[in-house]
């Protein structure tokens, strides 16, 4: 017997589909990742309107079918997240968002967190450009790692715990490493060491500044952990280090 979902969403991605449907990849709080069709959703006096644009956080009615994809029986807006299209930055760093949340929780199980924490990062680029900065966008990503299971460790050495002498990092080991244990680790200075945890302590809207090398290289420990232990490829930020 099919049923009825009744969920809040932010939309992913939506994609042009036949002559007047859409699909959408919809991020909910309680059921992941989901995939659902609107049809006619792309008809000048469609019932949805336009409020199936990407970055759109909206309360869904969804249709659940036998297959994967649901159909969209009704949509309200929560969060239509104007402000943040007017700019290039920040509508940038609001697609590079959804992308790492699209790449890194790929299915339905469920994680709220990762919903609030998206919902945070729009409302954040919504309320100014200097959101956009790329600080942001990587304390954005290292809080989708901790939330994966991925995390880095960066207390302590993660080769043989040792906590003085960290100097590098290494996606293999599993976070920072001593100068004893960095084979096959890039040099992570204090300042990227730092940036790090402190992004990753801090909420969003108050994400260290650092120098765009330490970013570079707080960037690479981010990009090679999602790399090395989840397999995703996450679209490198604009970073000059
Ligand atoms: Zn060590």
């Amino acid at each position: 017997m099919p049923r009825s979902l009744r969920t809040e969403a932010i939309v992913l991605r939506s994609i042009r589909y036949g002559e007047a449907d859409r699909i959408l990849h919809l991020y909910t709080p309680d059921h992941g990742r989901l995939a659902a069709i609107a049809k006619g959703a792309r008809r000048a006096r469609s019932r949805f309107g336009a409020r199936l644009e990407p970055f759109f956080h909206i309360g869904v009615i969804l249709h659940e079918g036998r297959g994967e994809l649901h159909t969209v029986t009704g949509v309200d807006t929560i969060a239509a997240h104007a402000p943040l299209r007017e700019h290039a930055a920040t509508l940038d760093a609001a697609a590079r968002a959804c992308d790492a949340v699209a790449r890194l929780f790929e299915t339905p199980e469920p994680h709220p967190e990762v919903f609030r924490l998206l919902a945070n990062e729009l409302a954040l680029l919504d309320s100014g450009a200097e959101h956009a900065r790329p600080a942001t966008g990587l304390a954005f990503r290292l809080k989708l790692l901790l939330a994966a299971g991925i995390v880095p460790q960066l207390a302590s050495c993660a080769g043989c715990g040792e906590t003085e002498h960290l100097q590098g990092f290494s996606a293999a080991a599993g976070g920072v490493v001593c100068s004893a244990c960095e084979a096959a680790a890039f040099p992570l200075g204090q300042e990227g060491h730092g940036f790090l945890v402190g992004a990753l302590g801090r909420p969003l809207a108050q994400a260290p500044d650092a120098s765009d090398r330490a970013l570079a290289q707080a960037e690479r420990a981010i990009t090679e952990t999602a790399e090395h232990h989840a397999h995703v490829h996450l679209r490198p930020l604009v970073i000059r280090g």
